[in-house]
């Protein structure tokens, strides 16, 4: 029902980990809302709960193209439940506005959640598209894991931080991912 001020990297909160949701409730419905009108102000295409200050397991989606109807996907206590294939691609996020950099992600990902009214759907996304690396990313969040955490090039990336005067790659966040990398050199 508001938009919500958008935590900058750099900012804790983001880096702690997102309680479990037990219950659908009023209040869930309306972090939800404000989930959605936050991530349609800013013209994003994911948005997770930690990023309004909120560490509760809730993200959301919307992949729709400018010329489509909107889209909203919800998901609450998300888990990928399989995962196959590597892809390389270019994100974003809301957290660091302008900063785009390589990261690696699973390129097929199957995902079971919650919907806003607590019904458990499962839902596939395919071939590396916008949506499977949207999964990725946002679930991501809710475990305090950011998108450079896996860059592909950790100097490139760097770089592309210090010109929107956000602080350096963290070392110790770096995340090995053997398995994406054994995929991506076939
Ligand atoms: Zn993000």
């Amino acid at each position: 029902m508001a938009v919500k001020k958008v935590l900058q990297y750099g900012e804790k909160t983001l880096r702690e980990p997102s309680k479990e949701v037990h219950k659908v409730s009023r209040k869930i419905q309306e972090l939800v809302q404000d989930l959605l009108d936050t991530m349609y102000a800013k013209n994003g295409v994911g948005l997770a709960a930690p990023q309004i200050g909120v560490n509760y397991r809730v993200f959301v989606v919307d992949v729709s193209a400018n010329d489509e109807p909107l889209n909203p996907i919800v998901f609450i206590n998300p888990k990928i439940i399989k995962k196959s294939g590597a892809i390389v691609a270019q994100e974003g996020c809301i957290s660091f506005p302008e900063a785009y950099t390589d990261v690696k992600r699973y390129k097929n990902v199957m995902v079971k959640a919650l919907d806003r009214n607590g019904k458990l759907f499962v839902m596939e996304a395919k071939d590396g598209s916008l949506l499977a690396r949207a999964i990725q990313h946002e679930n991501d969040h809710l475990d305090g894991i950011l998108f450079i955490d896996h860059c592909v090039n950790r100097f490139e990336t760097d770089n592309i931080l210090a010109k929107y005067n956000l602080p350096p790659v963290e070392a110790d966040k770096l995340l090995s991912e053997p398995e994406i990398e054994k995929e991506l050199e076939n």
